[in-house]
């Protein structure tokens, strides 16, 4: 690992993960590294070393990361808005976007209310919520391909119901968008509803990371899962939401296989009693396992 230390980014060695997953459970890594422009970023994957970008953590279970190091995209967070375009970096919230939108009169970013991730990690999963997704109003993805920071027109990319066709190892950099002009106060008055909504049907208190599985639709997960009874089930500290039982709720202090012996055990019920085999939503690190 010496090439990498002496690249002059941020970063940190044996660094304990659990405050950087909205599970508040994860393992440790060799190193995470804090890039704040794109050169950075670029240096750090020249040195070809096996990375996993990390977004706010929120559809992520560390488990075991081996020799992979953690790209944190935390401090590329910049917005730039022209006229009714918006450039957002890859690290920056949902939340960061809405508001900044809403401060310059552009709606269209409202759907995002209450999901708790970052451009990054929203366009991989293509996350949505209150009848709208990422994908809306996005133009474009720009994205790191062989050294170069290349455009990619939204035509070129799939994106449907919690998934997108960007490659596990592409790196976004920024994402545009196109939003419209409207009261910010009419949003706000919508927001202020998707939360109260969202705190009435999840398990807001507790650590989670959202769903996680996907709705194998026209059914949803979370029903499927309460009606075999399922709800309440413990392994240590983890256990199924009794509010939104597609959630896994951390009540103390879960450690991540105990999140993820618990998530498996939910799939196996629910594939033995229904013979539906449950997607996940959540990206489940285990590079011990794989
Ligand atoms: C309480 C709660 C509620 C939630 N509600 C919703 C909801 O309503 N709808 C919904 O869709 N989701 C929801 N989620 C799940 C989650 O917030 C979303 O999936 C979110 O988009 C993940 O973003 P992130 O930055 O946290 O991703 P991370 O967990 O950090 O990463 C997710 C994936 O994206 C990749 N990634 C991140 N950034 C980049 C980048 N720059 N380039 C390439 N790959 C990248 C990671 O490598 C990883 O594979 C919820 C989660 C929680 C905890």
């Amino acid at each position: 690992m010496k090439n990498i230390k002496e690249l002059k980014i941020e970063y940190y060695e044996n660094f304990d993960l659990t405050n950087y997953c909205t599970w508040k459970s994860g393992c440790k890594t060799d190193y995470i590294f804090y890039p704040k422009n794109i050169n950075e970023l670029k240096k750090i994957l020249s040195t070809k070393k096996n990375y996993y970008i990390l977004g706010n953590g929120s559809n992520t279970l560390f488990i075991s990361l081996k020799d992979t190091i953690i790209i944190s995209t935390k401090k590329l967070n910049n917005i730039d808005i022209n006229g009714k375009f918006v450039i957002a970096d890859s690290g920056a919230t949902l939340s960061m976007v809405m508001n900044k939108c809403l401060d310059n009169n552009l709606i269209g970013f409202e759907f995002s209310t209450g999901i708790p991730g970052t451009i990054g990690g929203g366009l991989i999963t293509n996350a949505g919520a209150n009848g709208g997704t990422i994908s809306d109003k996005l133009i474009s993805i720009y994205m790191l391909k062989n050294d170069k920071e290349v455009e990619i027109p939204k035509e070129d990319i799939r994106f449907s119901y919690r998934t997108s066709s960007i490659k596990k190892n592409d790196v976004i950099t920024r994402a545009k968008f196109l939003l419209t002009p409207g009261d910010p106060n009419v949003s706000r008055k919508k927001i202020k509803e998707y939360l109260k909504h969202r705190n009435k049907t999840q398990p807001v208190r507790w650590p989670s990371a959202g769903s996680v599985f996907k709705n194998p639709l026209p059914e949803h997960a979370g029903f499927i899962i309460e009606k075999l009874g399922i709800k309440g089930e413990k392994v240590g500290d983890a256990e199924v939401s009794d509010i939104h039982a597609n959630y896994i709720i951390n009540k103390k202090n879960a450690k991540p296989f105990e999140i993820n012996k618990l998530v498996k055990k939910v799939r196996k019920r629910v594939l033995e009693k229904t013979g539906i085999n449950l997607e996940y939503e959540v990206r489940i690190v285990d590079y011990d396992q794989d």
